[in-house]
């Protein structure tokens, strides 16, 4: 059988000014879309992140007590490589997210904050495309967040939030997921490729901790930017499925 070329991808529409990226770990965004990131950034649009957990269930050889706060705190320095001055810590449980009402709640009093255009959230399929299975706090995250985005535009879904200022948002265009397998788009990322290698530098506490001695950030992010440039047509890419968040689309 021949093998065939990866389909084309089209590009992002970058006709937006507010980003608001919604995962389920410190260091989600920079092993998938922090270069794109960097790129929005650098166009003068705002991009906040969310970490759902602060991944204080990541490194075997040290308490959770420890690594939160240290994951935390890598995570603000990634932020900076990239130029994102905002990042919300839920702090729900590393590990043990679930699906459900609670998660949705969580995040829908998020997207009423940020009142966002694009929502961007890691894939949450089963797998990245081979065998190789997901994490289920990306599944569990990825999936409430399409929920949480049209609850947060639902006056009578989560009613108690909407005190103060804060309003129902219905502005949310479309949820992007980075990494997915089924990703139809993608963003050039050539000339803010190196933010990116930067703000997964800046993990290096955790890396280390995975016991990965030999890891080199430039170059894992390499292998994915250079073969999703190729179906954008360009040097380096990042790739995302779209999904609409409109009714009737
Ligand atoms: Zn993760």
């Amino acid at each position: 059988m021949a093998a065939s070329a990866p389909p084309p991808l089209e590009p992002l529409t970058e006709d937006w000014e507010r980003a608001l990226c919604v995962v389920a770990h410190p260091d989600d965004m920079e092993f998938g879309a922090a270069a794109a990131v960097a790129r929005w950034t650098g166009q003068g649009k705002q991009v906040s992140y969310c970490m759902v957990t602060s991944g204080e269930a990541g490194i075997d050889g040290q308490h959770p007590d420890e690594v939160g706060p240290l994951r935390e705190a890598e995570q603000l320095a990634a932020c900076r490589a990239v130029g994102v001055e905002t990042c919300d810590f839920l702090r729900l449980p590393d590990g043990i997210l679930e699906y459900g009402v609670p998660l949705r709640r969580a995040i829908a009093g998020v997207v009423r904050r940020h009142r966002p255009d694009i929502v961007i959230t890691g894939n949450f399929q089963d797998t990245w495309g081979g065998r190789n299975l997901n994490q289920a706090d990306h599944i569990a995250v990825g999936r409430a967040v399409l929920d949480a985005v049209r609850d947060a535009g639902n006056r009578w879904i989560f009613n108690e939030q909407l005190t103060d200022d804060l309003e129902p948002w219905v502005g949310v265009r479309e949820v992007w997921a980075f990494g997915s397998p089924s990703a139809g788009h993608a963003v050039d990322t050539t000339g803010s490729f190196d933010a990116g290698v930067a703000s997964l530098e800046a993990h290096r506490a955790y890396i280390d901790g995975l016991g990965w001695e030999n890891f080199d950030s430039r170059e894992f992010l390499e292998g994915m930017a250079r073969q999703t440039g190729q179906r954008l047509g360009v040097g380096f890419a990042a790739p995302f499925e779209v999904f609409p968040m409109g009714w009737g689309e």
